[in-house]
């Protein structure tokens, strides 16, 4: 297949390129039926997470003063990216990057010096993100979970729901209500805590659901967690403003990850198409089957150069709120439409757990849901690139 920007000198540059090969050759050693077999057990890439660690590439955002690598997006997408393209699953890892972005705009310099080195050096994970709530869904002004100021700290109850990654995290990030949300502005009142799970005892309740994909998350009961006034992020009542630069963050991630699975939709698919013969003549000389290929290759490297562009003008300090959301939607959409191409391209083995592409087919469809749907991109885009009325 004549090749994508993957390893494109013209759009990375040379330092991005060298980067994508050393994750390539990473990921080369956790093959697809190390992937496989983890799905089919529902278990955490626990080897596979500790090898990005070694690698440092999970301390990829922070900065150098604090033992990471101090790298910008382009290069934090380029890592996630590859990841997914050689056929494995970012999603359990993801988080460190996109939750960190909170902590480094607006967290004091006790609490970065304090945890950004050993989250750096591997010895504590920063991988959990708890907004979800079962009564407020995609209206995060309605959680109901509460910080209440006790003496030197705060005390949180509440529940949660769909949080990921938490029983493999010593560290989370969490939101909750500080103020009735009559009192002012709906988006006033919420503050961002780090708590520490290690200490958080028989406060913190995890119920783990089972997904479509292998992917580790919760239901959390909170009942009485104390956390400490250090570990309020930012200012008080002001947690929703300080999670919006980190969900932009997260939409280019995530587009970056949706472009390496469409590539690997793509190129596996193509590569079947090429030596499977049907009626004596292979099979991808059917237009029938090049053309969802040759669309879906279309739209997914259309939406890599959005990615691309989103994370430019992240990394340069620039509004990119259009460009994440909508680099977000087209991945999203483009990796769902080469997955169906793909497993139609496949026939019956695309079903088949031992071609890996039903797998994958389950993993990338959660993006166009998670971490924001779709349709939420769009009314995004409706309000505040066209200036219609706000919808919901
Ligand atoms: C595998 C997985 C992992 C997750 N991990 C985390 C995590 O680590 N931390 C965390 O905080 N959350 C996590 N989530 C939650 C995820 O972010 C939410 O599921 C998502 O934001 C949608 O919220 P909801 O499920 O409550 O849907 P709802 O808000 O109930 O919406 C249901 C559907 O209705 C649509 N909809 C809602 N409002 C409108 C509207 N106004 N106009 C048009 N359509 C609308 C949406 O598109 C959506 O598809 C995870 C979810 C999954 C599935």
């Amino acid at each position: 297949m004549s090749a994508g920007p993957g390893l494109d000198p013209f759009t990375d540059s040379p330092e991005i390129v060298q980067l994508r090969r050393e994750v390539r050759a990473l990921c080369m050693r956790f093959p697809d039926a190390y992937w496989r077999d983890l799905d089919r057990r529902r278990e955490y890439p626990a080897a596979f997470v500790q090898a990005l660690t070694n690698a440092g590439w999970l301390a990829a955002l922070i900065p150098t003063q604090y033992g990471g690598l101090g790298y910008g997006l382009r290069e934090a997408a380029a890592i996630l990216q590859e990841i997914n393209q050689s056929g494995g699953y970012a999603g359990p890892a993801h988080a460190q990057m996109y939750v960190m972005g909170a902590l480094l705009r607006h967290g004091s310099e006790e609490q970065k010096s304090r945890y950004l080195p050993p989250i750096a050096s591997g010895e504590l994970r920063l991988q959990a993100f708890a907004v979800t709530e079962p009564g407020a869904g995609t209206d995060t002004t309605r959680i109901e979970t509460v910080a209440v100021r006790d003496g030197d700290g705060y005390v949180i109850t509440g529940r949660k729901i769909y949080i990921s990654r938490v029983q493999h995290s010593d560290l989370m990030v969490l939101l909750a209500r500080t103020s009735p949300r009559e009192e002012h502005r709906p988006t006033a009142g919420l503050s961002l805590f780090l708590v520490d799970l290690r200490g958080a005892g028989g406060s913190i309740t995890p119920r783990p659901l089972r997904m479509l994909m292998n992917n580790e998350t919760n239901e959390l009961t909170i009942d009485g967690l104390r956390v400490p006034a250090g570990n309020l992020i930012g200012s008080e009542g002001m947690g929703f403003r300080h999670i919006l630069d980190g969900w932009n963050a997260e939409r280019i991630l995530i587009a970056a990850e949706c472009v390496g699975d469409g590539r690997w939709f793509i190129e596996r698919a193509a590569g079947y198409a090429k030596t499977r013969e049907v009626f004596g003549r292979p099979l991808g000389s059917n237009q029938g089957i090049q053309f969802p290929l040759a669309m879906a290759w279309a739209h997914v490297e259309s939406a890599d150069l959005m990615a691309r562009r989103a994370a430019t003008r992240f990394d340069a300090g620039l509004s990119c709120g259009a460009e994440a959301n909508t680099a977000k939607l087209l991945a999203s959409e483009a990796s769902w439409a080469a997955a169906n191409a793909a497993v139609d391209t496949l026939g019956g083995h695309g079903f088949n757990a031992e071609h890996d592409m039903e797998r994958k087919f389950r993993e990338t469809r959660l993006y166009k849901v998670a971490p924001v749907s779709n349709n939420l991109v769009l009314s995004y885009l409706a309000q505040h690139v066209l200036g219609l009325p706000r919808s919901y």
